[in-house]
């Protein structure tokens, strides 16, 4: 598996030294409320269950899964709820936790959703952003690193649902994804 990476962008302490960081920021935005941390599934589950033991404060735990790649590297454009929230979103302070905003459709299709349900707040922590993938005007309002336009695999980050237990986030050769850029 680390034989198909062709280079390291972040390393795993870089990580772990980032969740830290936003940790103790989202401790302080959420003092004294009971957030409702919204996991995108399946990428953001090694940076949600990372970056949560650095909030010190008390805290709800929900999950959706939607998907808007079909298993590649480019976006089919659509978004699609595979798994919804259990939890009401009526009224409650929202803190989604991505693993990566690219086009940003899904989070722009997410963020849309959430204010239709009448969250009192929505806020957007990203592990990863690509700026120059945007398509949309959405903006995460904690990013822990920018990457390059590149496809990146590792920490939750698939190809073909390989490569999402990688501990850093790297790069694919070229050869294992047949140089089909995203
Ligand atoms: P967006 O809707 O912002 O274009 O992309 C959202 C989702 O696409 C991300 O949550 C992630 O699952 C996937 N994605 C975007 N860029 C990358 C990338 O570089 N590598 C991987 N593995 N997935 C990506
Ligand atoms: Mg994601
Ligand atoms: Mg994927």
């Amino acid at each position: 598996m680390h034989n198909d990476i062709e280079k390291t962008l972040i390393t795993e302490e870089e990580i772990a030294a980032k969740c830290e960081e936003l940790g103790q920021q989202l401790t302080k935005e959420y003092e004294e409320r009971f957030p409702l941390a919204v996991g995108v599934l399946k990428g953001a589950l090694p940076f949600m269950s990372d970056v949560l033991r650095h909030i010190h404060t008390y805290l709800e735990m929900d999950f959706m899964d939607v998907s808007s790649y079909d298993g590649g590297t480019r976006s089919s454009g659509e978004v699609k709820i595979v798994k919804d929230l259990d939890t009401k979103v009526e009224g409650r302070d929202l803190l989604i936790i991505e693993d990566i905003i690219d086009s940003g459709l899904t989070l722009s299709y997410l963020v849309d959703l959430f204010k239709y349900r009448k969250a009192n707040s929505i806020k957007i922590v990203t592990l990863l952003d690509k700026p120059l993938g945007r398509t949309s005007h959405i903006k995460a309002d904690m990013v822990g690193f920018e990457v390059p336009n590149e496809f990146v695999v590792g920490y939750g980050l698939d190809y073909q649902e390989r490569y999402r237990n990688l501990p850093y986030i790297g790069v694919l050769k070229p050869e294992i994804y047949g140089g089909d850029e995203a």
